[in-house]
């Protein structure tokens, strides 16, 4: 073949798993609706910078260190990030990897969150909670966007992988992985309920 990709964009979804996932889960939704509901200062900071929604990532973003059950999401998500570094070929050898920042989200139907990445770490992503019908993909965009000076648009029809944004849609369960470097958002949508998820970074030492 003469033309090859090169640099790929990786992105890993996946089912959490786990023994009893649906009562685990049930706790986690519980837990962060108690946090929305009890949270002042958060709730004072996402009324600043997350408008209409909740998220403790100005007061408790280090939630796998003060909730078990938190705790418990960790455990399980460790070994879909370590499943993911060893797919992006990262040489861990003698390193350590392990989450930094976890935080809640709590989106009801038109709260967005603007395109974003998460400086200072290495591996970011998100466990859904709830996700109700309707309620919007995770958005990432082509890394690569802000050089495509004089680049034509693609073609409606171009295959996913050549799209400047493409939507990741999960549900209730799901794991989402990135690296921390990728811009991604979420748009706002319409719903009923709540979108609950949690977020996390992870890094290495
Ligand atoms: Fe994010």
């Amino acid at each position: 073949m003469a033309t090859r990709a090169l640099f790929p964009t990786l992105i890993y979804r996946q089912s959490l798993g786990g023994a009893g996932w649906p009562r685990f889960n049930r706790d986690l939704l519980d837990e962060c609706q108690a946090l929305a509901a009890s949270d002042a200062a958060g709730r004072r900071w996402s009324a600043r910078n997350y408008l209409g929604g909740y998220t403790s990532y100005g007061s408790l973003d280090k939630m796998h260190l003060v909730s078990p059950r938190f705790e418990g999401l960790k455990r399980r998500l460790d070994r879909h990030v370590k499943a993911f570094v060893r797919e992006l070929h990262y040489d861990l050898a003698g390193r350590a990897l392990g989450m930094t920042d976890c935080w809640a989200n709590v989106m009801p139907a038109g709260v967005a969150h603007s395109l974003h990445l998460h400086p200072t770490s290495f591996i970011s992503g998100t466990y859904y909670v709830a996700v109700p019908k309707g309620a919007g993909a995770l958005k990432f965009e082509d890394p690569r966007l802000s050089r495509q000076m004089a680049a034509p648009p693609r073609r409606s029809d171009a295959p996913t992988a050549f799209r400047a944004h493409v939507g990741v849609a999960a549900k209730a369960g799901d794991v989402v992985l990135f690296e921390s470097w990728l811009r991604h958002e979420v748009p706002p949508g319409r719903y009923t309920g709540e979108r609950i998820s949690i977020s996390f970074n992870y890094g290495w030492s």
